[in-house]
């Protein structure tokens, strides 16, 4: 037996037994569970732990974070690497879709393992970290590849490196001459807020346009520590944007997105993205259909302000790019627009 200190000293919450113990889930799903955890990485942070409403058995923080038996279960539309980046590869780490920017990826660990994930298949714990041969022949990549104007720093989560690791892979790339955006996709704000530390500032510090955009989900996940991480790359010079995905339970109510975006923004993060789901594998219980989502933005068009607008978005699983997804609020017809106000839903005639 664990002695009582060790008990309640606070973890990341990293197996099955280690949910049960914390009584995320119940003892009888444990089975299920360790075979979902041969296939997926599971972990939840302090932070996280603490934000789960444990009298909500459909509670949102804990929807997103603690694995399901239905994981299990992969859908015919189901694709393992749902947005095609392996062929999109040109060297290890590097995925190029887009003319002028192209994603590094420098590992694949997470804070905490989202259960929607669309890279499910290859995050993890111990899976991807670039040897420093790897990182650095990518790093040759962008030198060497001038139509590319933007790095896009994801993962895994790249705020996840040690800082000696991240201030090297920024002044690499801030010495590429036709490299002017360095952007970073990151949970770690959220999910593990302590990790923002004056290092982590200081190995951000460029004089390139620096945009971390923060994966989150739900207006509470913005706890005071999260406002603390965020503030601190704000005065560090980092523009905040927010990423999102639509998923189901989670946020799939205009009020929960209101909120969701309301929140962001006074944080200053710019909602930047709101994701339609990818079709990884065991994930169809997250899915909200496109028609909805639709609709969803549509009642909050009008009643809140233009700043908490995000795009909606598709990324098209044959690697066609992401896709807007509308709605949309005009229409062609013969010589005219027709538009529709925002505010009261009625139609307008706008000729050409
Ligand atoms: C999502 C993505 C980007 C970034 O796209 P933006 O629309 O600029 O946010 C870039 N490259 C790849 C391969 C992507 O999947
Ligand atoms: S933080 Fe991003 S990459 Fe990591 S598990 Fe969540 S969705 Fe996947």
């Amino acid at each position: 037996m664990p002695d009582a200190p060790q008990l309640l000293k606070p973890r990341t919450l990293r197996d099955p037994a280690a949910l049960v113990q914390a009584g995320l889930v119940s003892p009888e799903a444990q089975a299920g569970l360790e075979r979902v955890a041969e296939h997926y990485a599971m972990a939840i942070t302090p932070t996280v732990q603490a934000l789960i409403d444990r009298s909500n058995p459909r509670d949102p923080i804990a929807l997103q974070y603690v694995p399901n038996a239905a994981e299990l279960v992969t859908l015919p539309s189901e694709r393992s690497d749902p947005t095609s980046d392996a062929p999109f590869t040109p060297v290890k780490g590097v995925v190029h879709r887009y003319p002028d920017r192209a994603l590094l990826k420098p590992l694949l660990a997470c804070p905490v393992y989202c259960r929607f994930c669309f890279r499910r298949e290859v995050v993890g714990p111990d899976g991807g970290l670039l040897t420093e041969a790897e990182l650095d022949a990518a790093l040759d990549w962008f030198a060497a590849t001038p139509t590319v104007r933007e790095a896009i720093l994801t993962g895994g989560d790249p705020l996840m490196l040690s800082s000696r690791r991240l201030r090297h892979m920024i002044e690499r790339l801030s010495a590429v001459p036709h490299l002017d955006i360095i952007r970073l996709h990151s949970r770690v704000p959220v999910a593990a807020p302590e990790r923002i530390n004056d290092d982590i500032i200081a190995a951000l510090s460029t004089h390139k346009a620096v945009f971390l955009c923060v994966h989150a989900n739900h207006g509470r996940e913005f706890t005071a520590e999260a406002a603390q991480a965020l503030r601190r790359l704000r005065l560090g010079g980092v523009t905040l944007l927010g990423q999102s995905v639509l998923l189901r339970g989670v946020n799939d109510t205009a009020e929960a997105l209101e909120n969701l975006f309301r929140t962001m923004l006074t944080h200053q993060v710019k909602p930047y993205y709101l994701h339609q789901l990818d079709r990884a594998p065991g994930t169809a219980r997250f899915e909200v259909p496109i028609a909805e989502g639709r609709r969803l933005l549509r009642q909050l068009r009008g009643r809140l302000t233009g700043l908490a607008w995000p795009t909606y978005v598709l990324d098209l699983p044959d690697g066609s790019g992401k896709a807007p997804l509308g709605p949309d609020f005009a229409r062609q017809q013969d010589d005219a627009w027709l538009v529709e106000g925002p505010l009261d839903g009625t139609t307008h005639r706008h000729g050409d």
